[in-house]
């Protein structure tokens, strides 16, 4: 998600617009795809054979460099890029990890919405006309220039969840095919300040606006319509205004297997209760009802009519992918995984206009390559193949990780688990390690006592409510079911304790994150703490590497499903 570990904790606030202030990747006839012969691994700068402060700040320097203009896919600054990191995959030793090559293309549509778009509701008859921006969203994953909905039938669904292991279907008993649901943000555990219900305050997958659209794609509807609240989504109408703006990045629907609305949005709060008062319902009530075992469906007596036009273009960027072959068991493997894109250059504002994106996330790409250089020196090897994925798009949707775990090098159910690095601390060390979305799967009881041995101790994100575990790439192999960790430091620093942790995530958060002063800095990065989390992400994957144990969820997770699916055969993507 491009949000940091220590932000999360305190600039939450900051938190949607992590993957939407996408720069604009190039059109695939450009140089873009040009390979990346003869690119030196860096100047003189002789590299250490394991995990090494050095190498770590030397890759981050270059990588975070002016000269790298703010890594935009399709930039030549992020071909630049994806020639340094294949570059030094090659020094460390890996192979080309994507079927021989070193690189994956991820071709991708952006669509542009008419935003002179209305959305017209009509009500017993009396039209109501939404505007876009002031009182809507809407706009289309399809890829269709046009898309034209008339008169179809409104239907609140609540949260639109439909959970199996918690025994809970939004959907039951109604048919929504072709028709327009309605439904509220997060999920009934949060609404109703209950822990028995889903996982209380803590969002669970469920609670996420993309979960309800796929959802109600694989229930046959022809647009979802999702109930802005802030405490619900965790940030202000502002935030979904902007981020609905603009271009919009996906994979081309051919790549993604899983189904797509014709249109999809959301109204604002003060909107859906007007609508729901002209219907004879009360939308306080309705949360109310949302909130209850057992809920169903209400046929609200109202219709949508939709004439979307959007602008489409087709774009690509790459993955990169290194490998280091397992020694006895190679067709299994364990990922790790950093997006290596940023926000490029913004050539219209004055000033420094370079988002080098040290932090963000120069340093989880740096990362993955001082973990890979361990694997590479270690005795014995290791059983199972490491796979390391610098992946493109996170910045505009976690486009590179979906294009892969749709399109795996290795199948997804030999793929064993993933560690994702996405923003190191440059802090300093830490009493403790934060685990985003903590409670998950068995991948945190191989980092607990790793932690414990470095004398740090395993905490949850400090607001569960933000969904920070479906934010950032690992996102996209567990909902494929694959059992992804997602962890950093904590704030608690040695040097300094809670309150210097929290103001320097503070500081970060204000001053520096999505904005071009996220840079390196030789004088201020304190890098002992980013080599402890290293250790740590290194030992876990280890673990994992060097037996033949496959880590799962935990039970009740929505993940665990998908994996128990796949190991028992059933399933499984075997490509
Ligand atoms: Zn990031």
């Amino acid at each position: 998600m491009s949000r940091p570990l220590l932000p999360c904790l305190l600039a939450f606030a900051l938190l949607a617009a992590c993957q939407q202030q996408a720069p604009t990747p190039a059109d695939p006839a450009s140089p873009a795809a040009a390979p990346s012969a003869g690119v030196a691994t860096d100047g003189n700068y002789a590299f250490h054979d394991a995990i090494n402060a050095d190498d770590f700040a030397q890759l981050v320097k270059t990588l975070s460099s002016d000269a790298f203009e703010g890594r935009g896919p399709g930039t030549p600054g992020g071909d630049k890029a994806v020639a340094y990191i294949q570059a030094q995959m090659q020094r460390i030793g890996l192979q080309p990890g994507n079927h021989g090559e070193w690189f994956q293309t991820v071709p991708m549509v952006e669509t542009t919405a008419d935003e002179s778009t209305d959305l017209d509701i009509a009500i017993k008859g009396k039209p109501h006309v939404l505007k876009f921006g002031s009182d809507m969203v809407i706009g289309t994953r399809s890829g269709e220039p046009e898309i034209n909905i008339k008169d179809s039938p409104l239907v609140f669904v609540g949260y639109g969840v439909d959970a199996p292991e918690r025994n809970w279907n939004d959907y039951a008993g109604i048919d929504v095919k072709g028709k327009t649901v309605v439904m509220l943000v997060n999920d009934p555990g949060f609404h109703a300040h209950d822990d028995s219900l889903f996982e209380g305050k803590r969002m669970t997958y469920y609670g996420r606006w993309t979960y309800k659209y796929e959802e109600a794609a694989r229930k046959g509807a022809a647009a979802a319509i999702i109930i802005h609240d802030a405490p619900g989504a965790s940030y202000d109408w502002d935030v979904v205004k902007n981020s609905w703006s603009g271009a919009q990045y996906d994979l081309a629907a051919a790549d993604d297997p899983a189904p797509r609305l014709p249109a999809q949005g959301w109204i604002t709060g003060t909107i859906a209760k007007t609508l729901f008062a002209d219907a004879g319902l009360d939308l306080d009530a309705m949360y109310k009802a949302a909130n209850k075992r057992g809920f169903k469906a209400v046929p609200m007596d109202a219709t949508l009519s939709l004439d979307l036009k959007s602008t489409i273009a087709k774009k690509s960027s790459r993955n990169v992918i290194g490998m280091l072959p397992g020694s006895t068991r190679p067709d299994e493997a364990v990922v790790y995984m950093a997006h290596w894109d940023h926000l490029g250059m913004h050539p219209g504002e004055s000033g420094d206009n370079i988002y080098n994106g040290a932090v963000d996330n120069a340093t989880g790409v740096a990362g993955i390559l001082e973990v890979a250089d361990a694997f590479a020196h270690q005795a014995p090897a290791p059983e199972r193949s490491v796979l390391f994925i610098a992946a493109t798009l996170e910045e505009s949707g976690l486009l590179g990780s979906q294009y892969y775990v749709a399109h795996p090098s290795v199948p997804i159910n030999k793929t064993a688990a993933v560690v994702n690095i996405d923003a190191m601390n440059v802090s300093g060390k830490t009493h403790d390690m934060t685990v985003v979305g903590m409670g998950s799967s068995q991948l945190e009881d191989l980092l607990k006592p790793i932690a414990e041995k470095q004398g740090r101790v395993l905490h949850a994100e400090s607001h569960p409510e933000a969904g920070g575990y479906f934010r950032s790439d690992h996102f996209n192999f567990a909902k494929a079911g694959v059992p992804a960790l997602y962890a950093g430091s904590g704030d608690d620093l040695v040097d300094g304790g809670k309150a210097a942790g929290e103001a320097a995530a503070k500081d970060y958060g204000q001053h520096r994150y999505h904005k071009p002063a996220d840079e390196y800095d030789a004088a201020t990065w304190k890098l002992d703490g980013t080599m402890q989390d290293l250790d740590a992400m290194y030992d876990v994957g280890r673990e994992v590497a060097g037996s033949d144990q496959w880590p799962n969820w935990y039970k009740g997770n929505a993940f665990k499903a998908a994996r128990d699916k796949m190991m028992s055969g059933e399933a499984g993507n075997t490509q």
